[in-house]
């Protein structure tokens, strides 16, 4: 049974279609690997035991009836509880959401479903998604598995927790300043933001409209690739959804050459404020991308210093404006309705009530940079910054297939260390804010632990918009020589739980 909760998402599917095991005892095992661990962890904010196991069951009853079974067929699932998932509960780590069922699934949802893929339940998150370190929820923080004093990142943090925790092999995240690629690097997993576009935001809670980006979490590259493929794709329902075919990142993620392949590192990312043990493992990295025969060159994109303000301008200004809807008259909580008071008033008691101070920071914020005054100071000049940082990528681009950083410029910091300093706390998203501005595709894999701290570094992967396959080309052939040369995954090391 334990053995079971180690296998990889692409080894789970592959067992279950031959018969060698059942859907139902992969997602009773990590159903036990939940009930003993999560306690510790609280990646999860709702275990859906009942749907998991009647999923499976389908799965099964599908193989015994002879069918074809997807790719990912049987394979549980960790699921950011920002995507909405009918009769399940759905809190985006908030008061606000509590006891709120949607009546629908988002797309990404229905996906999965048809995936075959068993979702086990939802995972905490900061609060609306905003935040580095999951300490923001409502439901109280998750705990990083390779030291449970510390961060798993954020927002995202239980869905990369659940990972590392061996609770789930697979899970889904959001990405608007570095949700998935900065838990993926902290945690020692694979997290991956596809092109802006790619990935349906169909019952994505919105955060950021122009910036949120759904995306696949996973221990192993080749995993991540497969539940891309299963997520991406044109949905009519997105009207920002790209109608184009996915790219081929299966294919691409076990090709695993990259002679003569261009790598540019980005100058911008590195100097003050980043970790002596981070920058060693990445230029390590550096070295084998040139081992594996990728030529390297290094690429200035200088208006990615102003990538950080910009996007806290352009994100709480959207979010001011998205998250008007909790109005206590649609969803979810609702206070102070006890017939002496006016709408407005009930409104206002609940947004008190349900929001924290990190979401309330940032309606504040958004709101006043899109008051009438203000607009062009700060809204106009951050979306000119933006058309700058995407300039930079162009022009970087033009001359290498893709560029690399850390993902993070420190490793896990422990828990209550940033809670009182918004803008420590902003700087963990140094390095991937800029490609939720642009658009383009990124990730972040494990590349080794910090010599001073053991904690795992996240080597940060970025291509060109709707060239997604690049990023696993260059992963699946950096994760297989780190592998061979460690002789297991980074994530043997983590301590047991
Ligand atoms: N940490 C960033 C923020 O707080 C990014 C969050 C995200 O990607 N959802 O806005």
């Amino acid at each position: 049974m334990t053995e079971l909760i180690k296998f990889t998402a692409a080894e789970t599917a592959a067992a279950i279609s031959k018969g060698e095991v059942s859907a139902v005892e992969v997602a009773q095992a990590h159903l036990d690997r939940i009930t003993a661990v999560d306690k510790k962890v609280n990646a999860f904010l709702h275990v859906d035991t009942e749907g998991a196991l009647k999923a499976a069951r389908s799965v099964d009853d599908k193989r015994a009836r002879g069918e074809e079974l997807g790719p990912l067929a049987g394979v549980p699932l960790a699921l950011k509880d920002v995507f909405t998932t009918k009769g399940i509960p759905t809190t985006c780590g908030s008061k606000m959401l509590e006891g709120w069922i949607p009546p629908y699934d988002a797309t990404l949802t229905s996906r999965l479903k048809d995936a075959g893929v068993v979702i086990l339940g939802k995972t905490n998150m900061d609060e609306f998604a905003m935040g580095s370190s999951t300490e923001n929820s409502a439901y109280g923080p998750t705990g990083n598995p390779w030291d449970l004093t510390r961060i798993p990142g954020g927002s995202g943090g239980g869905s990369a927790a659940a990972l590392a925790a061996y609770e789930a092999p697979l899970a889904i995240g959001t990405d608007t300043g570095g949700s998935i690629r900065q838990p993926g690097a902290v945690t020692g997993t694979v997290g991956v933001k596809p092109t802006y576009g790619a990935v349906s935001r169909y019952g994505l809670v919105a955060f950021s409209s122009s910036l949120d980006q759904g995306g696949p979490c996973a221990r192993t590259v080749l995993d991540a690739a497969l539940l891309h493929e299963a997520i991406a794709g044109y949905d009519p329902l997105d009207s920002t959804s790209i109608d184009a075919p996915v790219p081929a990142v299966v294919e691409a993620a076990k090709m695993r050459d990259i002679r003569g392949m261009r790598v540019g590192v980005v100058k911008e990312f590195a100097g003050e404020g980043y970790q002596a043990g981070v920058m060693q493992r990445f230029n390590e990295s550096v070295e084998l991308l040139r081992e594996l025969g990728a030529e390297v060159v290094e690429v200035s994109c200088p208006s990615f210093t102003l990538a950080l303000p910009a996007y806290y301008l352009i994100a709480p200004s959207e979010c001011s404006s998205n998250l008007a809807r909790f109005d206590a008259m649609r969803y979810g909580l609702r206070v102070g309705d006890d017939g002496s008071r006016s709408a407005e008033q009930v409104t206002a008691l609940t947004r008190e009530a349900g929001f924290g101070p990190e979401v309330k920071r940032r309606i504040m914020l958004g709101t006043y940079a899109l008051s009438s005054g203000y607009y062009d100071a700060y809204y106009g000049s951050a979306q000119k910054v933006r058309t700058l940082i995407s300039r930079d990528f162009d022009a970087a681009f033009a001359g290498v297939d893709v560029l690399v950083s850390p993902t993070t410029p420190t490793t896990a910091f422990p828990i209550g260390e940033r809670a009182d300093d918004p803008m420590a706390m902003y700087l963990a998203d140094l390095c991937t804010i800029p490609s939720n501005l642009a658009g383009n595709a990124a990730m972040s894999l494990p590349c080794g632990l910090a010599p001073e701290d053991n904690l795992p570094v996240g080597l940060q992967i970025i291509a060109p918009a709707m060239a997604d396959d690049r990023l696993y080309r260059v992963g699946g052939a950096v994760e297989a020589a780190l592998n061979d040369k460690w002789g297991h995954s980074l994530l043997e090391e983590a301590p047991a739980l």
